[in-house]
Parts: structure tokens; C-alpha cells; sequence
């Protein structure tokens, strides 16, 4: 039986993303949307496809998990118990043709620069009222910033 106390890795750990739809955890990877009509793919997934409007026209689709950092901003404030600072980015996944934000990790904030190449991470996001693990997303530098 599966055991929520487990660590992760074992395989009898559970977690379920903190938003359902939003992510898959096997293999990990964002879900977005991809519309039938005129093939624009979107993050998160929408039922109304914001290009061509068509209605029910976006399905359900896995997004790359290979990324390269657009823009970025450091947050240096933030609520209590959310260590600071940190990267915000805008990151373009040229696979699917989409730009989605969330959070950089790797390099120290000052390190982080334009065109940086990234990869998906799923990061623990608290627990759900069921005491279930709830697992977010972040992306994570694949190599160091060029000097
Ligand atoms: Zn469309």
C-alpha cells in the first residue's frame, strides 16, 4: 500500500501536483494545451483557445521539459517563510512554442542572465488536507552562465 511518509525516489512515496492538470509526476512534466483549429499550444490549459477562440478546440498535451530563461527579475521580498531572494523567470520552451513563468534555480540570482538554458524540476509545495505531498514546478540551470 502506498505510504505518503515515504521518502521520494521510493516507490511508495505518493504526491499528487498541487493543481490538478497542471503537471504530470511520470514522467514529470507540464501540461499544457495545444489547439486543434490552428495549433497553438498554451500553460496552463485552457478551454478556449486564446488565438482563434475556437471552444473545446485545445487538448490536453505534454509539454518539453527544455527550456531557455527569456527575462528574469530577482524577488528580494517576499512573505514570511519564503527564503529570499530568488529568480523569477520568464522561459520559452522552443519546442512547444510557449513562455511560461516560474521560478530559476542553480545559479546564485547575480549569475542568472538571458538565453539560459534550463530544465523542469517537480519541488515539494507542502501538503495536501489529505496529508498527501503536494509537488510544484521550477526550472533548474543546466550548465553555468557563460563568464
Ligand atoms: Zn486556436
Amino acid at each position: 500500500m502506498p505510504c505518503p511518509a515515504s521518502p521520494p525516489g521510493d516507490p511508495q512515496h505518493v504526491a499528487r501536483p498541487f493543481r490538478e492538470g497542471l503537471l504530470s509526476l511520470d514522467p514529470p512534466h507540464l501540461i499544457g494545451a495545444r489547439c486543434g483549429a490552428c495549433g497553438v499550444t498554451t500553460f496552463p490549459a485552457r478551454d478556449v483557445c486564446p488565438s482563434c477562440r475556437a471552444e473545446d478546440a485545445p487538448a490536453p498535451t505534454a509539454l518539453s521539459t527544455e527550456g531557455r530563461v527569456h527575462s528574469f527579475t530577482v524577488v528580494r521580498q517576499a512573505p514570511a517563510g519564503t527564503p529570499v531572494p530568488y529568480v523569477l523567470a520568464w522561459i520559452d520552451l522552443p519546442a512547444d512554442d510557449v513562455r511560461l513563468m516560474a521560478q530559476v534555480v542553480g545559479p546564485a540570482p547575480e549569475d542568472v542572465v538571458l538565453g539560459l538554458p534550463v530544465t523542469l524540476e517537480l519541488v515539494p509545495f507542502g501538503t495536501g488536507d489529505d496529508g498527501v505531498e503536494l509537488l510544484g514546478h521550477r526550472f533548474r540551470a543546466t550548465q553555468e552562465a557563460p563568464a
